[in-house]
């Protein structure tokens, strides 16, 4: 028997689809900073250099899920995707 396969593409669900994510340290930072409070930058780099970085890196990373694309790809069979798409077999 031979299986048919087909690419499916979506969004990446780890961005989003926007291709970037937060860098985790600053997921740390916000939680110890929230909104409304705004530290200096000389606060903001020493808080950073307490976490091990020279100076803050940038806030924004490419997505490690998707390589920065912002979209996600798996091959699967054609008749999994058919039944994705609501086509059951024998119907028609
Ligand atoms: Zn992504």
């Amino acid at each position: 028997m031979v299986t048919y396969y087909v690419e499916a593409e979506q969004p990446c669900p780890d961005c989003q689809g926007t291709g970037v994510v937060q860098h985790p340290a600053w997921a740390a930072y916000w939680q110890e900073h929230p909104l409304g409070v705004y530290p200096t930058s000389r606060e903001d780099e020493q808080w950073f250099r307490e976490q091990g970085y020279d100076y803050p890196p940038d806030e924004e990373v490419p997505c490690s899920e998707c390589g920065g694309t912002g979209i996600v790809r798996e091959r699967v069979t054609l008749s999994a995707a058919l039944a994705a798409l609501g086509f059951q077999r024998g119907s028609a």
